[in-house]
Formats: C-alpha cells, sequence, structure tokens
C-alpha cells in the first residue's frame, strides 16, 4: 500500500499548476461579486488538456483515472473554490457515463467536443416533487417514432445557462413497485432553449456557475440520442456516481486546505495582546485538527479512487469520503472565518467565500444524511433506512 504520489503524478501537479497559476484571487473574487462564468480558465482548461484528463486518448483524452482526475479537482478548489471546481466539474465526470454505456458511434460523436471544451453539458437529475428519491422522478420521456418527447421539470441543473447538451434522467414506463429503478431512461442531447425555459435559481454563493430550475415542454429528443437502452438508465448514472462523489470529495479538501492557508497566514501576521494570535492555542487547535481531518479525508478520497480504477466496488468509501471531506471542510471554513476575526466575513479576504462555498458539497450531490445511510447499510449491515 503506497499513498505517495507517483512520478508521473507529481509532473502532473506542476503543469497543473502553472496553468492555475495565472488565476488568482481577485479573478475569483470578481467572477464571484459579478455572477459571470469563468471563460478564461474555462478556455485554459481546454486549452491545457485537463478536461479529458479520465478519457480514454482515442477521444484526445489523457486516459487517466479517477484519481488522477480527483488530484486534479483537489488543486483546481485549492485555487478557485467551487467557482473554479463547478465551471469543470460536469465535463470531468458526466462523461464517464456515456463512455461505460453508449454505443462506439455515441462515443465517437460526443466526447472529442467535451474534451476540447467545444461543447458544455449540464447534467438534469434532480427533480421539484422527488428530491433524492431519484426512482420517483415525474419527467417522462415518450417514444413518437424517430424521437423521445420529454414533459416535466427539473430543479438545480447546474450550468443550464451555458450549455450546449444536456445529459437528463427521465422516465420511460410506469414504476415498478418491485424494481422501481427499471423504467427510467438516460439521453445526452442538445439543449434546446425553445422547448426548455431555463430560469437562474439566486443562491447563497457560487454565483460564477449558474444553477436553475428548468421547465420542459414537448421537448424532442432524437431516439439516437438516448445512451444505451431504454429504461436502464438509472443503472448508468449510478456509474457516474461514484467518480463524482469522490470528485467532489475533492473539491471539498481542496477549499479546505485553502481556507486553512488563508487562516495560518493570518494568525501567524495578525498581532492582539501584543503577540500573533496563532500563539494561542484555542487559535492553533481547531486548524490544526481542521490539517488533521482533511488529510484523513484526502486518504479516504484516494482509497475510492484507487478502487474504482481497479474496477472494484468503492460506494462504501465514495460515500465516507464525501461525509468526511465535507464536515472536515465545512468546520475548517467556519474556523477561517473566526480565525480572521471581523476580516473573516470581509469579501476580500475570501474566506467568506469559501465558506459559502463549501456548502454545495455538504449538500450534493447527496445529503451528508444519505451518505451515512448507504455506509450504513453497505458497511455496518444496518436495515437499509430510506
Ligand atoms: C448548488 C447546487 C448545485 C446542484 N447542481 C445539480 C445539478 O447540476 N444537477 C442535479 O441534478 N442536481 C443538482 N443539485 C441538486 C442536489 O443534488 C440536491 O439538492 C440533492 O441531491 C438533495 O436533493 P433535495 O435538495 O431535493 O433534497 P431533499 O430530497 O428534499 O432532502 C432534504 C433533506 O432531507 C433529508 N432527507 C430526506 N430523506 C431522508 C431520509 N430518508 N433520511 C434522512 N434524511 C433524509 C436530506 O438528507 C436533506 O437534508 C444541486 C444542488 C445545489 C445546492
Amino acid at each position: 500500500m503506497d499513498y505517495n504520489l507517483t512520478p508521473d503524478q507529481r509532473s502532473m501537479l506542476d503543469a497543473l499548476a502553472q496553468s492555475l497559476a495565472t488565476f488568482d484571487d481577485a479573478y475569483w473574487l470578481d467572477c464571484d461579486t459579478r455572477g459571470v462564468f469563468p471563460e478564461r480558465f474555462f478556455e485554459a482548461m481546454a486549452a491545457g488538456g485537463w478536461l479529458g484528463i479520465a478519457l480514454p486518448e482515442q477521444y484526445g483524452g489523457s486516459g487517466l483515472g479517477v484519481t488522477e482526475a480527483a488530484l486534479m479537482m483537489l488543486e483546481v478548489a485549492r485555487c478557485g473554490g467551487m467557482s473554479a471546481a463547478s465551471a469543470i466539474h460536469m465535463n470531468i465526470f458526466g462523461p464517464r457515463s456515456l463512455l461505460a454505456n453508449g454505443s462506439q458511434q455515441q462515443c465517437e460523436r460526443w466526447l472529442p467536443d467535451i474534451v476540447a471544451g467545444r461543447v458544455r453539458m449540464c447534467f438534469a437529475v434532480t427533480e421539484p416533487n422527488t428530491g433524492l428519491d431519484t426512482t420517483r422522478l415525474q419527467t417522462r420521456a415518450v417514444r413518437d417514432g424517430e424521437h423521445y418527447v420529454v414533459n416535466g421539470r427539473k430543479v438545480w441543473t447546474s450550468t443550464a445557462q451555458i450549455a450546449d447538451k444536456i445529459m437528463l434522467i427521465a422516465r420511460t414506463a410506469e414504476r415498478d413497485e418491485e424494481k422501481p429503478a427499471n423504467g427510467l431512461s438516460l439521453f445526452f442531447t442538445d439543449l434546446d432553449r425553445g422547448a426548455i425555459d431555463v430560469r437562474v435559481i439566486d443562491k447563497m454563493g457560487r454565483k460564477a456557475v449558474d444553477t436553475n430550475e428548468l421547465f420542459i415542454d414537448n421537448f424532442m429528443i432524437p431516439a439516437a440520442d438516448l445512451v444505451g437502452r431504454e429504461g436502464e438508465g438509472f443503472k448508468y448514472l449510478l456509474h457516474s456516481l461514484n467518480p463524482e462523489r469522490i470528485l467532489i470529495a475533492a473539491e471539498a479538501v481542496g477549499i479546505g486546505l485553502s481556507a486553512l492557508a488563508r487562516a495560518s497566514r493570518y494568525a501567524c501576521e495578525r498581532e492582539v495582546f501584543e503577540r500573533p494570535i496563532g500563539m494561542n492555542q484555542a487559535i492553533q487547535h481547531p486548524l490544526a485538527a481542521g490539517w488533521a481531518r482533511l488529510h484523513a479525508a484526502r486518504l479516504m478520497l484516494l482509497q475510492a479512487a484507487s478502487l474504482y480504477d481497479a474496477g472494484k466496488p468503492c460506494g462504501v468509501e465514495a460515500n465516507a469520503a464525501k461525509y468526511l471531506a465535507a464536515e472536515a471542510g465545512m468546520d475548517v471554513c467556519r474556523q477561517a472565518v473566526a480565525t480572521l476575526g471581523g476580516m473573516g466575513y470581509a469579501r476580500e479576504f475570501h474566506v467568506e467565500r469559501l465558506y459559502r462555498e463549501i456548502m454545495i458539497p455538504y449538500l450534493a450531490p447527496v445529503s451528508q444524511q444519505l451518505a451515512l445511510c448507504y455506509v450504513a447499510e453497505r458497511a455496518l449491515g444496518l436495515p437499509k433506512s430510506y
């Protein structure tokens, strides 16, 4: 067992550091304040080949694993928080469902454009009336000749303001109480704004990356844009859920490490009662405990990623990593604001932005409670509780 980075992973992170160096705090603060998508950052990531890190070389990717993608997203989040991570997150994990379940022809048609950043995608799963109970989602897709006609509503669809493509899950058959996951189908298709009314949600943080309500009215999807087989979409979705939890855990650790570095620097510089505030153990200990917890979460997410890359089950580890990283990140961000005192509340010191953004890995893509429900059931053998 070796938790050290390989020489290749180290040089990958060196190259990434160079790409990220041009995006400073002022850039991210400006994106957040004005609510504009970090276009220059997205283009730099595409030009550097980072969007295809975990996709095969035959589609323009680098052919690396989710482990490398997680290491990358940790650094991306350390640089620009969720404003940076969410700008590219979908391009990194979303295509895994297409790769695993789409036809060769579909992969050739879709993946090179995603890798090159020519196509931006959004992922529409969550619905207003079903929440985390995904098998009860109500958006319907009805086959009509060479098309499916889709009607329904989605909510919390991130990047739908700028996306060209939508990955959408909808019900194509009535819910079977015995097999509730059957009858859901996955589509990857053009986002037709004539049939989908995309309305932005005014939210707590990450103003640079939009999140939306979708009102879908007779949206025509070509049958050729159905991924895999009709009715098996939920199974396909599961394929990308563990990578998503691993990446979001990495992002939470990255945000936490950024907040921790800012708090530690401030604690060394700020003098009150004629000494640096960092000399007080009441300031030191929570920061040191945060360091320990963030690094423990990092190990768990790397374990989940290495299992995934080895083709082994990793659901317990991926959920545990997302839980641990979000808890540690949340505590560290709160402590960072407290360490900076009043200045922690000032936007120019950046920790308030990280505190607002760490709430996202806490809530999504699965809540802390549901992550624990999974661990309780699968690791401890407790009865399913939901
Ligand atoms: C900024 C942001 C971006 C997002 N982006 C996307 C996106 O791009 N695409 C997408 O599809 N979704 C997206 N989401 C949605 C996100 O994945 C959901 O918010 C999340 O899955 C929770 O669903 P919900 O909000 O409907 O919560 P609900 O299902 O309504 O749950 C509310 C609360 O009740 C708790 N709860 C419910 N049932 C149980 C139970 N049995 N036991 C214990 N606790 C329970 C939950 O844990 C949660 O705390 C995003 C959300 C946010 C905030």
